[in-house]
Parts: C-alpha cells; structure tokens; sequence
C-alpha cells in the first residue's frame, strides 16, 4: 500500500544546517518516508536582506498551510535586530511544548553510558520569563515578569500526560519551584496535582526543581517523563542532553495546535560549515519525531534502527562522535545509515512502541477564569528613592494621612525594611510600599488611588502600581520576607 504524501516545509538554515537537512533528507527517502518538501529560508541571509524577524512571510505561510516543519540551525547576525528567528517562529505558532527526549545512544560514551538512561524533557516554550516583558524601574534595578498562566500550565502538563500515554510510558514528575514562588510556579504544581488523577496507569510525582538537576546527575534512569516551566526546563532540558552526548545529538521538536517544528537543539557551527564534517544525527533524530507526529511510524522506527546499528558498530562516524582518528564525513556517515535500514540493534533496546498522540486542542479565544468574589485590598507602589527605608516611611505615613490607605510596611527586594525587622541594611533605590485599604472601597477606587498617587508624588518618583486583590477570599498575592 502507498503510504500518503505528507508535505513538510524545510528550513535548512545556517553553517551546517544545509547539510545536515541533505543528509536526512536523503535518509528519510531511502527508508520510504512518503515526503514532499516545501524548502523555505530563515534566519542569517533573511536577517542581512533587512526582515527584521529573521523570518519571511512566504516561510510563515508555507508552515500554516503545512503545519509541519523540519528546521535546521538560524543565525541571528551581529547588527541585525534583536530577535531571534527560532523565538519569531515559536511564538507566532504557539508552539507551547518543547519536547526533548533524552536517550543514551551506542557507542556515543559518556560518564552515564550503560545506565540505560530513556526520558522525555516536556518543557513549557511561551509563558514564564520568557514572555520577555522587562523594565529598567530605577537606572539600576531591572525586572522581569514572570507570568505563568493556569491555562499555559494545564494545557503543557495535559500534553505530557498525551506523551506518556503515546510513548507508553508510566510515570511523571512535574518539576517546579513552588516552595518559593508559590503563586507561579505553585500554579504549574496546583493545576498537575488536579488533573493528574485523570490519568491512570501514569504514577504522578512532584520533585523541586533543584533536586530534580540533582536527582538527574545522581539517578537518571528514575525519570521517564519530567515535566516543566519554560526557565526551569531550559536548564534541565541541556543537562539532561548532556548525560548521553551532549546537544550535538539531541533532538527537539516545538509543538503546538497548528503547527509542529521538528529541529537539532545545536547550533549552525560555523568552523566545520561546508567541510562536509557535520554530524546530522540531532537533525535525523528530529526527523524520526516528526515522522511520528505525521503517522509514519514505520519508516520512523526504521530510521531509529539503523542509527542505533550504525552507532553501535561504529564505522564511518562523523569526528566529533567517532573513536579518536577514525572520524570520516558526513556523506560516508549517511551511506552507512543507508546501508543499515531494516537492521535491528543488539546492544541497547530497538526503537520504542509508539502510538499516536492524543494531543489535547484549544481552541483560540480569550481563556479566563471567573472569580467566585473579588476584593481589593491594597496597592502596591513601587517608589524609586535614595532615602533611608525609616525616613521614606515616615515620609509615606505622613503623606497619607486622612487618605483611604495606610501605610503597611516597605520593602526592598522583598525584605522588609520598614518597620525595621534589624538584620541586614542593604538597600538599593527600589522600593515597594505597600498600602493597605482602612476600610473597603465601594467600586474600582479610582479615585481613592488617584489621590494616593497624587499624595505620594509630591514628595517621591513611583514607577509601578500592583493592585492588592483576594479572589473568592483568597489572597492573589504573597507577602514579603518577614512580613506579618
Ligand atoms: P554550536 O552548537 O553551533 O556549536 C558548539 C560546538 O559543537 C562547536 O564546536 C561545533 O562545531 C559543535 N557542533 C555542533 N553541532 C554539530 C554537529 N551537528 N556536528 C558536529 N559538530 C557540531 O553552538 P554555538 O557555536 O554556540 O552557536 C553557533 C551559532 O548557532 C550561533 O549563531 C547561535 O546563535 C546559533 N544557534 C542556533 C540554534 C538554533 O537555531 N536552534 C541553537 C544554538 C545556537
């Protein structure tokens, strides 16, 4: 029977990224993957011909009408804008997972070879400080937000649990920092531990963050599926490459609900680009994910087989993974992949079983959640001044006098500093003064703000105003180190 044609857009990008795109490109046709591509560009050639997003439109249209992409490494030239091509493509598709599978492959020797170490990194890609909404608040004190949504979390940690189930594995760990960052990072382990019972088969776990980098270097082969915030997993997805080889062989793809792009985590390596030294290994393990998402099981794990075989023979390796002073080129590497299609390995366990995912949809629209009650409670202005935290706060106290709000406490990078707990005295010209309503307000209290503000300004330079608001008698927001 024919397989149906799938047509998959082809980014070959930077360095060495046209030759590690020929090379599985040439693989996946010899093992009967049924692909047309659609070659598109991004990325260094995009930037210096002035498209500031490293990305052309004719490459953006041909992935929606595609939904499917396979993409080599981009450049983002010195002088030419400031985001990256990879960040454009992600976020203009939602590709909301980054899933990094992290398996010890033959022959590629590491510290934790024969440890058997086979997990999946599931890793949020839009939301948390990556959202990238950052402010100097004083010349110098920056902030960055981090937003986590509970819609972001649950629709990540719904298409962990798909993955699992697809990739017929049985446990999770959600790994967060919630015991500091309770509202944020909590709301990633609040949403995992309700909806996790829907799951059965799957053993849920929740493991902090930094023991989870700890647990990975100590223990590997304990994880199956670790699930994540976009920061946190950033940093374990690469620790976690690094137990089996490094990120010269790690593969990755960015799914969303319109679109999936399949891509090596490495970059474009200029030094070896157009030597025809490039190890495409990254790029064909990509490749054999999207064949899975497109249904092509079949030649996907044929692909996996014959890399394992070529890996654990070890003849015709690329340098930076061959025995030393055996390593040859790429086009010889690819031959003997070639060759090995329809093989099975005898060292390490063939390819997995796979069945499709099951990926959760959700549909565009405006997600919210509705308060059973609402209240305001307080402000918090965030005050630049070079004042002693005891005199900025007598001056605060006097200034709201016969005001809606009084003065609870001031804080500088969390700390409380007024009223004085003693310890430590280091401050910096950034401070937040919380104020809390004498009695509740009827309304939005804007005006009661208004003159707050106006109160305050006459004295000191505010930057940032955060309402006080408890949702359904719940307080929306945490207090400062040694706050009562
Ligand atoms: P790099 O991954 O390109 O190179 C790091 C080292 O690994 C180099 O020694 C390189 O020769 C080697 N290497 C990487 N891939 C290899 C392969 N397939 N075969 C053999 N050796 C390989 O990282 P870098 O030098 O930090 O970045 C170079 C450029 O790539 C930068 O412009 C960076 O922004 C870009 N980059 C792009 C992506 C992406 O598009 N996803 C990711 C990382 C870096």
């Amino acid at each position: 029977m024919t397989k149906p044609q799938t047509t998959v857009t082809a980014i070959a990008g930077d360095g060495i990224g046209p030759e590690v795109m020929n090379a599985t490109k040439a693989v996946l046709a010899a093992a009967g993957a049924n692909i047309a591509w659609d070659d598109a560009v991004a990325g260094a050639e995009v930037f210096r011909a002035g498209i500031a997003t490293g990305c052309p439109q004719d490459t953006l249209d041909s992935i929606a009408r595609n939904g499917v992409a396979l993409k080599g490494p981009l450049e983002t030239p010195v002088g030419y804008g400031e985001k990256s091509a990879n960040v454009t493509l992600r976020k203009y598709f939602e590709l909301y997972a980054n899933i990094r599978p992290v398996k010890e492959l033959p022959g590629v020797i590491t510290p934790f070879s024969g440890r058997n170490i086979d997990l999946v990194v599931v890793r949020e890609n839009v939301e948390d400080l990556y959202a990238g909404i950052e402010h100097m608040q004083t010349p110098g004190v920056a902030q960055c937000l981090k937003l986590i949504t509970e819609v972001g979390s649950e629709r990540i940690l719904r298409l962990a649990f798909a993955l699992a189930r697809a990739e017929k594995r049985t446990k999770i760990a959600c790994s967060t920092k919630a015991n500091i960052m309770k509202l944020t990072e909590g709301m990633m382990k609040k949403v995992f531990e309700r909806i996790s019972p829907e799951y059965p088969g799957i053993a849920p776990s929740h493991v902090i963050i930094d023991n989870c980098a700890h647990q990975l270097v100590i223990n590997p082969e304990q994880f199956d599926v670790i699930v994540t915030t976009n920061m946190n997993g950033d940093v374990i997805s690469d620790l976690a490459a690094g137990l089996v080889g490094g990120l010269g062989v790690a593969p990755s793809s960015n799914i969303g609900d319109k679109a999936a792009m399949f891509e090596a985590v490495h970059g474009s390596a200029p030094q070896i680009a157009g030597k025809g030294l490039a190890n495409p290994t990254a790029l064909l393990l990509s490749a054999v994910m999207m064949l899975r998402h497109i249904g092509d099981f079949e030649a996907a794990a044929s692909v996996e087989n014959a890399l394992y075989v070529t890996l654990e023979e070890g003849r015709d390796l690329t340098g930076d993974i061959a025995p030393r002073g055996t390593g040859g080129g790429t086009d010889a590497y690819v031959a003997r992949l070639i060759a090995n299609l329809g093989r099975k390995p005898t060292t390490v366990a063939a390819a997995r079983d796979y069945a499709p995912l099951e990926m959760p949809h959700w549909p565009p629209g405006t997600y919210a959640i509705a308060a059973a009650s609402r209240e305001m409670v307080g402000l918090d202005v965030f005050i630049e001044s070079e004042r002693e935290p005891t005199n900025l706060g007598a001056s605060l106290v006097m200034a709201t006098e016969g005001s809606a709000f009084r003065l609870n406490g001031l804080t500088n990078r969390g700390v409380q500093v007024w009223p004085p707990m003693g310890g430590n005295t280091f401050v910096v010209d950034h401070f937040c003064a919380r104020f809390l309503l004498r009695k509740p307000l009827v309304g939005e209290g804007v005006a009661e703000i208004a003159d707050l503000l106006q109160r305050i300004s006459r004295q000191h330079r505010w930057m940032h105003l955060e309402k006080l608001q408890t949702f359904g008698g719940i307080d929306g927001f945490t207090k400062a180190q040694g706050e009562g």
